[in-house]
């Protein structure tokens, strides 16, 4: 079933006002297995707000309207409604002497224009209002040859969530077919998303009824995949197809499958072998340790490390030879090697890992350029260092270099 939120009011069209009505309503309608399709903000124009309810009838099966039921000039939804559809407006005896009642209980008159809340459209069920005076309507009705849901809604949200909670869900629940919804998300490290695509797309437009969303964000890949079927095993069964397929194409670029993050699968693999890590950092600058202990157990196989930003520090921390330092420069594959083997000499970890690259905007030469980083990891059967060239601002090379650093780790204990 598909649906549109059509959010009625000139002010949401300012850019002083939001239309929160249909974030909360979308979560409803979502949770009942409705999807929402469009949403639409309309200014207070009769002309305007026909044209928008006809284009919706046109394309989804439930409207829900919000606002423009109150008793002024500019509250134009019952009157729009009626037209699209050549239905007649009844004042309703019943709802007008409610409005009366509810008036009189201020000690005011009631202004006549306020009767025109009394209008109900042919055929409507009406909505009771817990919270203010103007009740919603509720239109099961045929057009243009198809069943449609029309519901008009007041704008204020302290009168529109409870009358959708209380009114709209029940019988939302009834006509509703029934549908379960299964999710499951797949995460790649280090594969460009162009190529994670080009990859990838042949096999998930096939699963027409399964929606793929590929998120990337500095090395890391998302897949999500959702699909919707009348029964959860049938929901879960084609999710489950669709990412043994895709886990098959991504091979070892792939670590997690049910939406672990890349530290807590690299802590998963350390406590699988009893290993432990240390590590000396440079250009991340703690980074690749605050992801690791930001997962509840990490001191089971995270020692820690060093945050060596200095030459110094290199040396007298990681136990970086001066030489070493001056010969090759901070950066080099020599640095990196020194500095993952060092602090593991130190540690006494079973892998070392050691980090050292130009974060920029600035320091940046011909040979060593911006971007640049060399990582190592070393363990018992020895070094092996990567150089990697990494674009983007500072914040955004530390983060891709902690993601690498961190898929070596994964990479060397899978
Ligand atoms: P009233 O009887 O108060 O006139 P109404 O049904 O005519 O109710 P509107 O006049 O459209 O509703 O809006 C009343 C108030 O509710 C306004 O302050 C408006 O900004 C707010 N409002 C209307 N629609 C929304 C929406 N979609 N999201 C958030 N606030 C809304
Ligand atoms: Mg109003």
């Amino acid at each position: 079933m598909k649906s549109e939120i059509i959010a009625i009011g000139s002010e949401m069209l300012t850019p002083f006002r939001q239309d929160t009505n249909s974030l909360a309503v979308t979560e409803k309608l979502n949770g009942l297995g409705i999807t929402v399709a469009f949403k639409t903000i309309v200014g207070d124009r009769r002309k305007d707000l026909v044209n928008a309810i006809r284009t919706a009838l046109g394309r989804v099966d439930v409207l829900i309207i919000t606002g423009g039921l109150g008793p002024t000039e500019d509250d134009l939804t019952r009157e729009a409604v009626a037209e699209t559809l050549n239905l007649t407006l009844r004042r309703d005896a019943t709802l007008v002497a409610a409005l009366h009642v509810r008036v009189a209980s201020w000690r005011m008159p009631m202004p006549p224009n306020n009767q025109k809340q009394a209008d109900l459209l042919e055929g409507a069920t009406v909505l009771p209002n817990a919270h203010g005076s103007a009740p919603g309507q509720w239109l099961d009705t045929i057009y243009e040859g198809y069943r449609k849901l029309i519901v008009l809604l007041p704008g204020p949200p302290r009168e529109c969530i409870p009358m959708f909670d209380d009114e709209c869900l029940p019988r939302l629940r009834e006509v509703a077919p029934p549908r379960a919804i299964a999710v499951r998300t797949l995460k790649a490290a280090m594969i460009p998303e162009s190529q994670a695509d080009s990859l990838l797309a042949p096999i998930y437009t096939t699963y027409t009824d399964v929606e793929t969303t590929i998120l990337a964000h500095t090395g890391d890949i998302q897949l999500t995949l959702q699909c919707a079927k009348p029964t959860a095993e049938a929901a879960q069964a084609r999710v489950d197809e669709l990412a043994s397929k895709i886990e098959e194409t991504l091979g070892d670029y792939l670590y997690s499958s049910q939406d672990e993050s890349l530290e807590q699968i690299v802590l998963y693999y350390l406590g699988l072998k009893q290993a432990t890590l240390a590590v000396a950092e440079s250009c991340t600058g703690g980074m690749i340790s605050e992801r690791l202990t930001s997962v509840p157990g990490a001191s089971r196989s995270f020692l820690g490390g060093a945050i060596v930003y200095s030459n110094e520090l290199k040396n007298s921390l990681a136990g970086v030879p001066a030489e070493t330092l001056t010969l090759y420069g901070a950066v080099s594959p020599e640095v990196a090697k020194a500095l993952a083997e060092g602090i593991r000499r130190r540690t006494g970890a079973a892998l070392g890992l050691g980090v050292t690259g130009i974060a920029g905007p600035t320091g940046g030469t011909e040979s060593k350029p911006v971007g640049l980083v060399h990582f190592a990891i070393c363990d018992a059967q020895g070094t092996e260092a990567v150089e990697r060239t990494l674009h983007g601002d500072r914040q955004c090379i530390r983060e891709w270099a902690s993601q690498q650093a961190l898929d070596m780790v994964r990479r060397r204990l899978m």
